[in-house]
């Protein structure tokens, strides 16, 4: 599902249940295709498979606010590798800042 960049909780979830609804949370997706460790045959394009998982998840905005909330360092999150989510974090700074979530 695309995102529609509202964050989930105006979306009628609750913060606490979001990673429920996450596509990687489907017992068939591969947990290791979200990390570069688990992705050494896939070379420069390691983070391909997790982000067509992303692609179809119903949260990733939100996810990926997460991420940028707690600096996350590794791993696909919202679709977007670390380096991805760096600039994400220069164009948006105000995506970065470090509030507590509502509730
Ligand atoms: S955006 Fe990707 S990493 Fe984040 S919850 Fe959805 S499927 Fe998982």
């Amino acid at each position: 599902m695309a995102s529609t960049g509202e964050p989930y909780s105006t979306l009628g979830g609750s913060v606490s249940d979001w990673r429920t609804e996450a596509a990687c949370a489907n017992p068939d997706v591969d947990p290791n295709v979200f990390f570069r460790h688990g992705a050494a045959k896939r070379g420069r394009h390691w983070a391909q498979a997790a982000k067509k998982v992303c692609a179809r998840c119903p949260v990733d905005d939100f996810c990926l606010q997460v991420a940028l909330q707690s600096r996350e360092g590794v791993g696909v999150w919202g679709g977007k590798t670390p380096s991805e989510r760096r600039k994400v974090a220069v164009a948006e700074p105000h995506r970065t800042a470090n509030e507590p979530f509502p509730t």
